[in-house]
């Protein structure tokens, strides 16, 4: 498939908007609706559209959520989505808190190595005060598990906020000098109704000078092929990568080779433009497998040549939160 110009090849799933935790870049603090449950696609359901993404040139799968290990028969949809031909990639987002040794396990064997772990910092209080939740040791330890059990690359992504965990940006970085890990450093995007205001946000140069300030220089890493919008670094000696996602101070747009399926079933070609199709409801009176692939073509068409996310334009923001789409 291709939109503007650029191959479509991977589809990112959001599967819930539930979320046991309350990160404040993510969702608001004040209360906020979920989508019902007759209203969020079911697994039956979201694997039928992925097996058509996949017979429509999709390899790539990247479930997210919300949370996606809080939605029950979590493992068995993996389980069914690892047997579609033709998907050569299947990664998971996650916050890590509902992983253990033996779930990663289990994640193994079904032939899912690729993990990424939202994780902010390293500071148990700060972890507190970010995700609403006391669970630091428990994400810590998820990920030092599946680093145990070989799952590569681990990818860790923080997002910078200034007066929030800025201080914990050499600390995060620091960890590709231990670890073979990915650290990610995410602009801070402007969604819904979050808290956290525009003051916050840190832009990448600046975090690139705190870490250089305090670890030396980062070196480029020739990108792969199959490489996404991280522009990858490393330190010296380091057997990590230092990442930087720029979607505000560089967009990646003209490379962006993604389409979103949300958990209520609609398919969303930018993150960051609110436009949606919706696929469920066809699906449920009863397209074709030619119908819904006619939708998915017509929802690409759709898909924007560029953002408008600079920091300070309250007018672009979408009124979407994160975890109604799927970061
Ligand atoms: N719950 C899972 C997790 O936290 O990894 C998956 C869903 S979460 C919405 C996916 C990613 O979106 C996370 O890495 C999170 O840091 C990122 N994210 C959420 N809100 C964001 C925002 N306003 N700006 C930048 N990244 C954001
Ligand atoms: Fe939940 Fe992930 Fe959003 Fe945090 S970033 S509130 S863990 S969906």
């Amino acid at each position: 498939m291709i939109a503007g110009g650029r191959p479509i090849n991977y589809l990112r799933i959001s599967v819930t908007d539930r979320c046991n935790f309350r990160c404040l870049y993510c969702v608001p603090s004040k209360k906020f609706s979920v989508i019902a449950h007759d209203r969020i696609a079911r697994y039956e359901e979201i694997l039928r559209i992925a097996r058509l993404a996949s017979d429509m040139g999709i390899t790539k799968v990247r479930i997210t959520g919300g949370e996606p290990f809080v939605r029950k028969g979590i493992f068995s949809f993996l389980e069914r989505l690892c047997t579609i031909d033709g998907l050569r990639d299947i990664s998971i987002t996650t916050n890590g808190s509902q992983l253990n040794p033996q779930r990663i396990q289990t994640l193994r064997e079904m032939g899912i190595t690729r993990l990424n772990f939202s994780l902010d910092t390293l500071d148990p209080a700060g972890f507190k005060r970010i995700t609403g939740r006391d669970r630091f040791n428990n994400v810590w330890n998820a990920v030092l598990a599946a680093h145990e059990a070989g799952m590569e690359p681990i990818k860790i992504n923080a997002v910078a906020l200034r007066g929030i965990n800025d201080g914990e940006i050499p600390k995060l970085a620091g960890l590709t000098l231990k670890y073979p890990f990915h650290v990610r450093f995410i602009e801070y995007m402007p969604m819904g109704k979050s808290d956290v205001e525009n003051g916050h946000q840190i832009l990448t140069d600046e975090i690139r000078e705190k870490i250089e300030s305090a670890h030396g220089r980062l070196m480029p890493v020739p990108r792969d092929a199959d490489d996404g919008p991280a522009k990858k670094f490393q330190l010296e000696g380091a057997p990590g990568v230092v990442g930087f996602i720029t979607p505000i101070s560089s967009h990646f747009c003209s490379e962006c080779n993604r389409l979103r399926l949300t958990s209520r079933g609609t398919l969303r070609p930018c993150l960051l433009n609110d436009y949606e199709k919706d696929i469920l409801g066809p699906l449920r009176a009863g397209a074709s497998d030619t119908d819904l692939a006619e939708i998915i073509r017509a929802a690409l068409v759709k898909k924007p040549k560029d953002h408008h996310l600079e920091a300070g334009k309250p007018d672009e923001i979408p009124v979407s939160h994160m975890t109604s789409i799927g970061g």
